[in-house]
């Protein structure tokens, strides 16, 4: 009888998985034909020097507004666009995006000297033998000084690390651009394992600063995690950031750079254009002044 029932319970599900197939067909070729026309645009969330306030970077996240169905997150469509083999063209058109962005940035004055444009990519260009000579020769077209780019890896994609991916790794740090392990904490990767990859900073994944329960979110912990960073020879930078509280700790851990709603959310062109430019003429700002003006 359970045999009989399991199997009507396949049978039950199957129109939706159908469904569900033929939706998948659909927004595949969609997101083929998204790319590259204005249907696809970045946004960038202010990275903050927690010591003083100051917006010193920038982190680059692509959107899709889909004509019929509107924002699509990104947390969908990359695993997509993975799939089906567009995220090389995906990933390169938002370098070329964001360096554009850094050029125009920069040329209008707007951007201190240590100013960091970071970029996500995805693990799968690491295996594109490419990928390097891409952005070495992006950042000459732009005039964008090497040191100005980190590139964003899934720390969870790395596990599989083969010869390929450290050998494009180390040509990126060779070439002076930053590698940070994004979303550490939630992967499966050591760190012992990262000690070993040619990689400089890690970005701290915001489940480590939620609470485990309500009102309860630990600083302890979140120290511990940050000792663990520092003592592994590796730079951190905390992500999602909501509070003023979280904020104030982690300015007394150390010198530390950090984003998060807090702080802004990532804004579109315009907005962060805006900021920066009134950044740029106030005094080393407080955080009060970046979250009254979001
Ligand atoms: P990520 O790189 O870890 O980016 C941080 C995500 O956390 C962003 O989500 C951001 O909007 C969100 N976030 C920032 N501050 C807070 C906060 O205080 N609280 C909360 N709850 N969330 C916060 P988003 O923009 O939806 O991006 C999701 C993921 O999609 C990214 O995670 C990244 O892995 C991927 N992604 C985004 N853009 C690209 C891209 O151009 N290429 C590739 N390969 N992946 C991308
Ligand atoms: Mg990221
Ligand atoms: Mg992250
Ligand atoms: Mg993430």
């Amino acid at each position: 009888a359970a045999k009989h029932e399991g199997r009507s319970t396949i049978r039950t599900f199957e129109p939706v998985m159908l469904y569900e197939r033929q939706l998948r067909t659909l927004m595949a070729s969609e997101l083929r034909d998204a790319i590259g026309t204005d249907q696809l645009c970045v946004h960038y969330q202010p990275v903050v020097n927690l010591s003083d306030g100051s917006v010193n970077g920038v982190e680059v996240l692509v959107r899709w507004e889909h004509p019929s169905r509107g924002m699509i997150s990104p947390e969908d469509f990359i695993p997509l666009a993975e799939e089906i083999g567009a995220i090389s063209e995906l990933d390169r058109w938002v370098m070329t995006t964001a360096l554009q962005q850094f050029a125009i940035w920069r040329a209008a004055l707007l951007l201190p000297d240590d100013f960091q444009m970071r970029v996500n990519i995805s693990a799968v260009e690491l295996r594109q033998l490419d990928m390097v000579d891409f952005v070495r020769s992006l950042l000459k077209r732009m005039s964008v000084p090497p040191p100005a780019l980190v590139i964003e890896i899934t720390e969870s994609a790395l596990v599989s690390g083969g010869e390929v991916e450290t050998y494009s790794l180390l040509s990126f740090k060779q070439l002076g651009v930053s590698i940070e392990i994004d979303d550490f904490g939630t992967g499966y990767s050591s760190i012992s394992y990262l000690r070993k990859l040619p990689v400089d900073m890690v970005k701290v994944d915001r489940s480590i600063l939620q609470e485990p329960a309500e009102g309860t979110w630990q600083p302890r912990f979140v120290a511990a995690v940050y000792q663990l960073i520092q003592a592994a020879g590796l730079g951190a930078v905390f992500e999602g950031i909501e509070t003023q509280e979280q904020a104030q700790f982690l300015r007394s851990l150390g010198e530390l750079s950090g984003q998060g709603f807090y702080f802004s959310k990532p804004l579109p062109e315009p907005d962060i254009t805006a900021l920066l430019r009134s950044r740029s003429a106030l005094p080393l700002g407080q955080n009060d002044v970046l979250s009254g003006g979001q």
